[in-house]
């Protein structure tokens, strides 16, 4: 199993304190079925600023440490930029991190409350240059959860989003599980990712969240899911379906 979205990287973010941690939780990760992790540490975010440079070097020497401790985990290169006006501009890219480093896939976090309004525009630039932007855990964004129709219009435009584990099992409430439950259900997502931060308050949770993607939707989508995230890192096109609009029940103004 492979995880597009982990915070595994030594004391650069909120993730792995140091290089311990990042033993830990590489330990948790391959007891899970992991055995691939893209290292997604913050960037451009109000906290943290971890350019392209740096995370490539830091990869590399965690991969060291992996091998020496006969860890049997692989980290690739990736990145979790907030989004920012500029990232499709050429003069970013020196900066940014697609997912592996192809080049093809990018992943994109919202700030918490809100989803920009130069967000479509950004998005389509993207995709003119090649990249396809990856929503994270668009169930954590107040402003798509309260109006997921501004996820179904992301992703008929070509995006992808990446729904969260804990999410996925009800850690993060059950309002939240819903939600999950139903982006995946109408297509909206094409990814569960860890987002794991250490081994304690924020672990990986995959092996429980696969469990939960089979008894809510069968055999076939896990395998998708696993299937998905392996072609994101080799950089080819993932499954996707028909994006369906989210039909809420309206309880005012009917009558
Ligand atoms: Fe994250």
């Amino acid at each position: 199993m492979i995880d597009i979205h982990c915070h595994i990287l030594p004391g650069i973010d909120d993730g792995a304190a140091d290089e311990q941690v990042s033993l830990a939780m590489a330990r948790q990760a391959v007891a899970e079925g992991i055995t691939q992790i893209v290292a997604t540490p913050h960037h451009r975010n109000r906290h943290w600023d971890n350019p392209k440079p740096s995370i490539i070097n830091m990869v590399k020497t965690l991969n060291q440490l992996f091998e020496q401790n006969q860890i049997g985990l692989t980290v690739l290169p990736g990145q979790e930029p907030r989004i920012f006006g500029e990232m499709a501009d050429p003069d970013s890219e020196a900066e940014l991190v697609t997912v592996n480093d192809n080049k093809k896939y990018i992943l994109v976090e919202f700030p918490t409350h809100h989803v920009p309004r130069y967000a479509q525009q950004l998005f389509f630039d993207l995709q003119v240059k090649g990249i396809t932007p990856v929503i994270v855990h668009p169930e954590r964004n107040q402003e798509i959860f309260e109006h997921p129709e501004i996820l179904y219009n992301f992703i008929t435009d070509g995006a992808l989003s990446q729904v969260t584990a804990s999410s996925l099992i009800g850690k993060e409430g059950k309002k939240v599980k819903k939600r999950t439950l139903q982006f995946i259900e109408n297509n909206l997502s094409q990814f569960v990712a860890s987002d794991a931060h250490n081994v304690t308050a924020r672990p990986f949770h995959m092996q429980e969240a696969f469990i939960e993607l089979k008894k809510q939707f069968g055999r076939e989508l896990p395998h998708t899911f696993r299937e998905n995230a392996e072609l994101l890192i080799n950089g080819e096109l993932v499954n996707r379906e028909e994006p369906v609009e989210i039909k809420e029940k309206k309880f005012f103004g009917i009558f």
